[in-house]
């Protein structure tokens, strides 16, 4: 019996979960893991500098979602796991300049506690009535996708979509509410809304009953930052061939396998291969195998995003950070999405004395700030502390981290384009697909579509043993 070889392309945390499980899942089986960039980890990115510990993008995951928080139990990382500094429990939103809380009784994004709202400055009384009206809208019957926008907008009121849900929302998809995908993207809200008659009433149905404890806090995150789970999954393959700068040129069929090409020339003979690209990649990759694959997956559009990370002296600061940081509504019509306190978030990330914001720019719809140089970038975090904090201060240490067609964006008729990417899958046995470009950009999300196509592959070739 000849030794089966899988093919991961792309080493982000998807193509590392897939190949970290594939390694438990099949003795038998060889895989070879191959990564454009030098270093492993994709989106995932940490500088630990002088006592600094600096995310180039993900600083922490959700917790209610198993696979982020269950590979790290598996990896050893439990104990480290840790949660938001509670002393600072604080939100902003930012309008017009001003920062107003975020009030209590969020349940995820959504208010639930009409009573929370009462002295809020972020939403006025006319907006708290027609929030209060909700339970007794009837449900649109089922007919299809809608926007998050108009979705939230018809349940909830339009202050309450472009003031609370859109800012937070942006903070995850750093997409265009209008156009995102409600399916795609929180399809548990629509579902609440038909089996309960009220998106209010069905959230706080759902609500676990008693004080039962979380086992973890709602966002988590390690002390050595996020590439702390990229190197212990690293330190625990032992039969996974690592390529690491080397860039896969293009995927053909071969036999009853695959081979995969390298940007050199090279030939690399696989059974199965599993794509943990970005879709335009995967895009290009698949443009000669099965041009409708390729073009399905052309068709859903990125994009790009920068984080401005500056540290300061914390004497210099007239502001007392006291919070998480802010988010900043569409309606603003910047390209910042959100200014993180990151020293107030979490602890051990700056030495004692210093002080770290980490401005996140970016946004669908809006220029590419990727294209901007770092003066310019600088220039507009900068002018964004100054105005919005009063911290004029020249910062003692800067980061840009740039991410290119970095967010891939679930718009309306994302999970029909999915079912089509099934189809032509199933024509091609032996292929799989993983990543932040299906069914969820989240870090928990795209181990899960790792560790999915793990079991798949390491099942079909058991079977073709
Ligand atoms: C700014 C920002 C902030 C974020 N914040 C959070 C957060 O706080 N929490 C959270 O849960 N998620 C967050 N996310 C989302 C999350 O980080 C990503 O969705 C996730 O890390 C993507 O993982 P992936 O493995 O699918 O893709 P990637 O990390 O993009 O990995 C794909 C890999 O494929 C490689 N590759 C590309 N082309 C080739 C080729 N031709 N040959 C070989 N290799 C190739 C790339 O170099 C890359 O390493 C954030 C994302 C960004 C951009």
């Amino acid at each position: 019996m000849s030794t089966k070889r899988i093919g991961i392309i792309g080493g982000g945390i998807a193509g590392l979960a897939a190949a970290y499980r594939c390694e438990q899942l099949a003795d038998d089986v060889a895989v070879t893991l191959i990564e454009r960039e030098p270093r492993l980890g994709g989106k995932i990115l940490t500088e630990r500098v002088d006592g600094f510990v600096v995310e180039g993008a993900p600083d922490s995951f959700l917790s209610r979602k198993p696979r982020g928080v269950g590979l790290c139990e598996e990896l050893g990382l439990a104990e480290q796991l840790h949660g938001r500094r509670p002393e600072h429990e604080k939100t902003f939103v930012r309008r017009h300049g001003q920062l107003h809380r975020l009030p209590s009784g969020l349940t995820g994004m959504i208010p639930t506690n009409l009573d929370a709202l009462t002295n809020s400055t972020l939403i006025s009384p006319a907006g708290r009535e027609r929030l209060a009206q909700e339970a007794s809208l009837p449900p649109v019957p089922a007919k299809g996708d809608e926007s998050v926008a108009h979705f939230v907008t018809r349940r909830l009121g339009r202050e309450v979509y472009e003031q609370l849900v859109e800012p937070l929302m942006s903070g995850i998809y750093a997409g265009d509410g209008e156009q995102l995908s409600l399916a795609a993207t929180f399809p548990q809200l629509r579902q609440l809304e038909l089996k309960h008659g009220s998106l209010l009433k069905g959230l706080s149905a759902s609500q676990p009953a008693g004080s039962i404890q979380a086992a973890y806090p709602p966002f988590v995150s390690l002390p050595g930052g996020m590439a702390t789970l990229v190197e212990a999954i690293q330190a625990r393959l032992s039969r996974t061939q690592l390529c690491t700068g080397v860039t896969v040129e293009s995927i053909r069929r071969q036999g009853d396998g695959y081979a995969i090409t390298l940007a050199d020339g090279h030939p690399i003979r696989v059974d199965a291969v599993i794509l943990a690209t970005p879709a335009f990649v995967t895009a290009r990759l698949l443009a000669d195998l099965d041009p409708v694959l390729a073009d399905l997956h052309a068709q859903i559009p990125h994009t790009s995003a920068a984080i401005i990370t500056l540290a300061f002296t914390a004497s210099d600061l007239p502001h007392p950070l006291d919070g998480y940081g802010y988010v900043i509504p569409q309606v603003e019509e910047t390209d910042l999405l959100a200014c993180t306190w990151t020293s107030s978030k979490w602890d051990g990330r700056a030495p004692v004395g210093s002080a770290l914001i980490r401005v996140y720019a970016g946004r669908y719809g809006r220029r590419d700030v990727t294209q901007l140089d770092d003066a310019e970038l600088l220039a507009l975090a900068r002018a964004e502390v100054e105005s919005t904090l009063g911290i004029a201060a020249t910062p003692v240490r800067t980061w840009i981290h740039r991410w290119p067609n970095a967010m891939p964006q679930y718009l309306l008729g994302h999970t029909e384009r999915l079912a089509q990417i099934e189809q032509r899958l199933a024509q091609n046995p032996g292929l799989f697909l993983a990543g932040a470009a299906y069914r969820g950009v989240g870090i928990p999300d795209c181990i899960e579509s790792g560790e999915r196509v793990a079991r798949e592959s390491t099942k079909l070739l058991a079977g073709r043993a």
